[in-house]
């Protein structure tokens, strides 16, 4: 077995000398010294001799087959559209911006005309990582996977999960979208912002 010990090291700490390690990750080496590179975790393998810092600031970025939730931000064309990327599950915050293409061909398992009968500009949406480069494209095809909250294009009301359709309470209309089974508001669990007021 290994025997391997941590603590924290920081940027520029000398961790040693070349005669004593062989640097790792996160380690450099200069004038015969070993020094971090980063915030993070020193680790020693006494075994191999190596010294390297496991740094704590990760940038996460999209992977294929991460589960991402993110608004669609458009434009909304025909084919396809844009989502922000606003978390992935599982891992750290993320650093920067990432968007990704939502294409119709993706977007279920049968087929649809128009990104138009998936997804409505400001939608939340529970989407899949296909491609792990930019722009990363994105797929809503399983049942967890679609819109989770919506609102009405002319109205501005949440729309509410009845019948397995999103529905405008205000408009009494049907609207088209590739729904999540994690859809937020459902029929009989969902009080309307007018019912709270009063
Ligand atoms: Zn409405």
């Amino acid at each position: 077995m290994n025997k391997r010990k941590t603590r924290v090291a920081v940027p520029g700490e000398k961790l040693g000398v070349e005669e004593e390690f062989i640097p790792g990750e996160g380690v450099y080496v200069e004038g015969g010294g070993l020094y971090s590179s980063t915030l993070g975790a020193l680790v020693i393998d006494a075994n191999s001799r190596k010294v390297g810092v496991s740094p704590y600031t990760k940038v996460a970025v999209p992977e294929i087959g991460d589960i991402i939730e993110g608004v669609v931000v458009g434009p909304m064309r025909e084919d396809s559209t844009v989502v922000e990327i606003l978390r992935i599950r599982g891992k750290r915050s993320l650093k920067g911006v990432f968007t990704g293409i939502l294409h119709v061909s993706q977007a279920a398992r049968s087929y649809v005309d128009t990104i138009f009968d998936v997804v409505g500009l400001n939608d939340w949406v529970i989407a899949k990582v296909v491609t792990d480069w930019p722009p990363y494209q994105l797929t809503t095809a399983d049942e967890e996977l679609g819109v989770i909250y919506a609102t009405c294009p002319k109205c501005g009301e949440e729309l509410i999960l009845k019948r397995g359709r999103l529905f405008c309470a205000r408009d009494k209309t049907f609207e088209r979208r590739k729904i999540s089974i994690h859809y937020l508001l459902k029929e009989g669990s969902y009080v309307s912002k007018d019912n709270k007021r009063g």
